[in-house]
């Protein structure tokens, strides 16, 4: 997580209310917004504030006992291929599952968990050509929206994928949105160089990696999981055994019914759409919430 004050502040902004900050005249309207309230009333608003941005952040890397996380692994959505932090694919990835109301955040996540293993093959092999959009418009809100565009695309795509293979689905998902797969790192000195080193620390840590048997995610088992009775329901048999029990990811645990009936058709789960217009202007409503 961002530890620049600027970062952190664009950091609850878009997490507490799904508002990309444009520019610097944007930062400081919502700064001087509300500069006169007393103080009962900025201490009201800013725990409801980091009530929001504590929930909605342990929705995504929440702990064991959180049913709605859904536990994901950084170095898969947050870092690039070589191990370097990503701003751009942090902020993209809670632009698009932040955006809406909490029924529409819940059927993006049953629909991302419907397809995740396959949704984490595409990102992996593509983050670099999905992070290049940011160079490529320099950084900022832009490109978060364009790449919370690209991971709303990608989950739709194979959301309406039927019944084909894991291969298949990826590679249509690949080529239907021109994605390009990053190539092997090649140099030309004897020793790899710390880009490659890290590039295959990364692909060798996610060869091994646990997967949960529900959406077939990375799954760490540190932080972040549950245990599923996984072949005979605990409503059926009464009895926990280890031979019955998976670890899975809180939100699989949890969803298990709804996301599997998700998978394995060309569903017609509606997912909420990105909202048309950039949030990069505040309604009144919404500044009353900020009041930094
Ligand atoms: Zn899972």
């Amino acid at each position: 997580m961002p530890a620049n004050p600027r970062e952190l502040f664009r950091l609850v902004t878009l997490v507490a209310d799904n508002v990309l900050l444009s520019d610097d005249q944007a930062k400081k309207q919502i700064l001087e917004k509300n500069a006169g309230s007393d103080a009962r009333e900025i201490i009201l608003i800013g725990d409801r504030i980091f009530r929001i941005v504590l929930d909605r952040l342990s929705q995504l890397v929440g702990e064991n006992v959180n049913s709605k996380s859904i536990a994901i692994v950084p170095l898969v959505y947050t870092y690039s291929h070589q191990g370097a932090y990503s701003k751009n694919l942090l902020f993209g990835l809670l632009y698009w599952l932040f955006s809406g109301s909490d029924e529409e955040v819940q059927t993006k996540k049953i629909a991302l968990s419907a397809n995740r293993g396959r949704f984490e093959s595409v990102l992996s092999a593509c983050k670099a050509d999905i992070t290049a959009i940011a160079s490529r418009k320099g950084g900022g809100f832009k490109s978060t929206k364009d790449i919370a565009g690209v991971i709303s695309q990608i989950v739709e795509k194979l959301t309406r994928g039927g019944d084909l293979t894991t291969e298949q689905a990826i590679e249509n998902v690949i080529n239907e949105l021109s994605l390009k797969p990053v190539p092997p790192h090649i140099t030309f000195g004897r020793t790899a160089s710390p880009k490659q080193r890290s590039q295959i620390n990364i692909s060798s840590l996610l060869e091994r990696a646990p997967i949960c048997p529900i959406c077939k995610g990375y799954i760490n088992l540190e932080s972040g999981k549950q245990y599923d009775h996984h072949f005979e329901r605990f409503a059926e048999v009464r009895r926990t055994s280890t031979d019955n029990m998976r670890p899975t990811h809180p939100f699989c645990n949890n969803m298990r019914d709804q996301i599997n009936e998700v998978k394995g058709q060309a569903s017609k789960l509606s997912i909420p759409s990105l909202p048309v217009a950039p949030q990069d202007v505040m309604s009144d409503k919404r500044q009353l919430l900020f009041v930094f």
